[in-house]
């Protein structure tokens, strides 16, 4: 078994003709939190929607647990065990929470331990637990950001992708919510994390990867990265103008 649960290798993703990712390779080790560290349009986006069959890389290729996945579609990914928890910005509405976390259990494989993963959710979630019933409009910006996590992990995932974990959140609800990853994370579950905060990406991550105009410009361990040099890159400033 590799200890990478995850590899893209040379991955390049077009929008027409405009280059958003080019050869961009990065792995994710097994049992990891891992983050993508960029500034807005660096291309994080479109790398994780690349991973996930959202968009179809122009070149290179995406491995997942030692298979080759590059452009296969989301609901297959999905149950091979890689997810995506979207920004909190994205759970449905006018559905209860109840209903939001069902949303995730679609896959047969999933559904067949549906009582076991509700169960599992709402011990990690106890808010959720109580709120079970009502319509997701009525949650705050932290449990909205909660319930997307607890959606992904209603599909039973080996490995998580989070996208832009902390927008608009206070820093004590972001503080939570970090708490919560560490937890799920300590239970065998990987982490590929997008966070445009520098400071914080460092801090709860083991791994770095720092995302300048389409590319992978610097990586390391978290603790050891120099967090001046990645704040240089993400602004763009001095050798990295
Ligand atoms: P953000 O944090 O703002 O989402 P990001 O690092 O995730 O930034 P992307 O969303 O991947 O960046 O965008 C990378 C580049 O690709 C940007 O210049 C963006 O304008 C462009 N882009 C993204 N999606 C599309 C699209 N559907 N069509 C055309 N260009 C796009």
């Amino acid at each position: 078994m590799s200890d990478y649960i995850l590899q893209a290798e040379n991955l390049s993703v077009s929008y027409g003709d405009f280059i958003a990712v080019e050869n961009a390779s990065f792995k994710v080790a097994r049992g990891s939190i891992t983050t993508l560290i960029g500034a807005n349009g660096a291309g994080k986006s479109t790398m994780l929607k690349a991973l996930l069959g959202e968009n179809k890389p122009r070149a290179g290729k995406v491995i997942f647990e030692n298979e080759d996945i590059t452009g296969m579609k989301p609901n297959v990914i999905v149950r091979k065990g890689l997810t995506m928890s979207p920004e909190g910005s994205c759970v449905f509405d006018e559905m209860t929470v109840r209903e939001n976390l069902l949303m995730g259990c679609y896959q047969k494989r999933a559904a067949a331990k549906k009582e076991e993963l509700f169960e599992r959710v709402y011990s990690m979630f106890p808010i959720l637990k109580e709120k079970d019933k009502q319509l997701s409009s009525y949650l705050s910006g932290g449990q909205r950001q909660m319930l997307a996590i607890a959606r992904a992990i209603m599909a039973d995932p080996k490995m998580i992708i989070c996208d832009e974990i902390s927008l608009g959140l206070a820093p004590v609800v972001i503080g939570e919510i970090y708490e919560k990853i560490a937890e799920i994370n300590a239970s065998g579950v990987t982490f590929l994390i997008v966070d445009q905060d520098v400071g914080r990406s460092l801090e709860h991550s083991d791994y770095s990867y720092v995302v300048v105009k389409g590319g992978i410009v610097m990586e390391g361990k978290s603790a050891d990265l120099p967090v001046e040099e990645v704040k240089d890159a993400y602004f763009g400033i001095n050798k990295y103008a």
